[in-house]
């Protein structure tokens, strides 16, 4: 399909939009040069800020319909826009179509079921404060204005991973409109083919106008903190304390560490984002030898769920440029290791000196919930005992691009060289690589047959079905051979 170019809408933006505004029943459409459109735009990261010829603020799931079969009928490319947290900006399009669900952001809670109903474009405040109220918490993201939908269709990773699995393994059904305008459930009931899809890949298979979650009883606040180090004094006791943490196997335990540099710190410095879920005292007691080493900054504290998941969002606010890659690595991890990455970060500081705020992220959560799943139960393929890294440089200028994209591709490396290291080094070098990254990471458009592995087959299987035009191709290609 032909995508609706700038100078396209010049000539007929008119008529094409006036055709639009009518047919859709509640929904606001905005075009260049209108009060709104400057800010319709914006994206979590500048470098993903693209001028759509047309962008709809989407109200029902009957207007997106319209809004997909107007797309057809005038051969326009779109794409869909959740919370805006695209990592590679498959939710901005430059001449084309944006369907934005932020106006679709109700949250329902259904006490007697102890589940969540959830707008398509909701972020996770939305739903960490709603559910909060009836003592209710969902799998949701650790930064709180992360988009629900987003997150949920590549999988989803937060706090309460190590008690309940990722974010789709929580996922009840879904309210799902499909590319030829259907409006259907997918759940374990109905549609379980599209099902399994969305659950790894729902933005290949439609727009999703609702998601239900499964909540669960959160009465009690959360011991939780971030605690700041000098990488050049603690790593090692750092890195070492983290893999202690995690061979506890403990499922209300884990710890986020970020690599980055803070003003306040010379040098890179270790931001410990700590969560306990359970009192301070035992909280204490488990970050024990962290709380030793003596912290810079120590912020560590009894707070509420919904609070919890907001004491990150000052590192990664909107503005500036970001792109960021995944990664795997496998416990225990090897503080020498951590060590050279940092001096890659001091590199790219030196190269391109405005990156201070960029991050490497290592995560630990307890993954027995989420390999209790088998992979092939849903088309979400990162399912394992590696644990998530991410890379993410943040810049201002656009001529520094390609030098972070080159930063990012060598950073990839060397996490994929560690693998290898280790699986030479134990005999099972085979098994090190079997293993992906959490496509939620990626910005660097990593092949789909890669990310999926042996879900990939049926993936495209399925696309056939549900979305044989591929009109939902911004982030993964189904169509490819397998
Ligand atoms: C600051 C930050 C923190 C993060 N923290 C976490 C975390 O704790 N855990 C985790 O697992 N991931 C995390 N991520 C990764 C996050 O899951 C992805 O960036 C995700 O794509 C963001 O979703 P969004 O809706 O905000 O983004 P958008 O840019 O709006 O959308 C991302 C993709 O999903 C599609 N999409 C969005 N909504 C829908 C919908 N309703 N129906 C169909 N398609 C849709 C879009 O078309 C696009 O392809 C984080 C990312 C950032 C930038």
């Amino acid at each position: 399909m032909g995508s609706l170019g700038a100078e396209i809408f010049d000539q007929v933006s008119a008529e094409v939009v006036n055709k639009l505004r009518k047919s859709l029943k509640a929904s606001t459409v905005y075009t260049p040069g209108d009060e709104g459109y400057a800010a319709s735009i914006v994206r979590w990261s500048d470098a993903f800020e693209k001028k759509a010829a047309i962008v709809v603020y989407v109200r029902s799931p009957e207007d997106v319909a319209t809004t997909l079969k107007y797309c057809q009928d005038n051969k326009i490319n779109f794409v869909v826009s959740g919370g805006k947290h695209s990592v590679g900006g498959t939710s901005s399009i430059e001449g084309g179509l944006v369907i934005d669900l932020a106006k679709m952001r109700d949250v329902t809670v259904n006490e007697a079921d102890k589940t969540v109903d959830v707008g398509g474009g909701c972020v996770w405040k939305d739903v960490d404060e709603a559910a909060g109220k009836y003592d209710l918490a969902a799998v949701g993201g650790t930064i709180n204005h992360t988009g629900v939908g987003g997150l949920t269709c590549g999988g989803g990773y937060g706090w309460l991973t190590g008690r309940y699995g990722l974010t789709i393994d929580n996922l009840v059904r879904a309210e799902v409109v499909l590319a030829n305008g259907s409006i259907v459930e997918a759940s374990d009931n109905n549609n379980q083919d599209l099902f399994w899809a969305i659950r790894g890949a729902g933005q290949c298979f439609g727009v999703i106008t609702k998601f239900t979650f499964q909540c669960h009883e959160q009465k009690d606040p959360i011991w939780s903190g971030q605690m700041v180090f000098k990488a050049d004094e603690h790593l090692d006791a750092v890195v070492n304390f983290a893999n202690s943490l995690m061979a506890g196997k403990n499922p209300d335990a884990a710890m986020l560490m970020g690599i980055t540099a803070p003003p306040f710190v010379r040098g890179p410095a270790i931001v410990v984002t700590a969560f306990y879920n359970g009192p301070k005292n035992a909280g204490e007691a488990i970050f024990e030898p962290l709380l030793r080493l003596g912290p810079i900054k120590n912020t560590c504290d009894e707070r509420p769920y919904d609070t919890m998941n907001g004491i990150m969002n000052h590192a990664v606010e909107y503005g500036g440029r970001k792109i960021s890659k995944g990664a795997s690595f496998v416990l225990p991890l090897r503080p020498t290791f951590v060590r050279e990455l940092v001096e890659e970060l001091t590199f790219l500081h030196d190269e391109v000196p405005v990156t201070k705020r960029s991050i490497l992220l290592f995560e630990f959560y307890n993954n027995v919930e989420v390999v209790k799943v088998p992979t092939s139960a849903m088309s979400f393929a990162n399912r394992g005992w590696h644990q998530n890294a991410l890379m993410g440089p943040n810049w201002s200028d656009p001529k520094d691009d390609e030098k972070c994209k080159r930063w990012l591709a060598h950073m990839s490396t060397q996490f994929r060289n560690e693998l290898d290291r280790i699986g030479i080094e134990n005999g099972n070098l085979a098994e090190m690589q079997t293993i992906g990254e959490y496509g939620n990471y990626d910005g660097t458009g990593v092949a789909p047959q890669e990310m999926f592995g042996p879900n990939y087959a049926r993936l495209t299987e399925l696309k056939a079905k549900f979305d044989p035009e591929n009109m939902f191709n911004s982030s993964y290609d189904l169509t490819l051979p397998a």
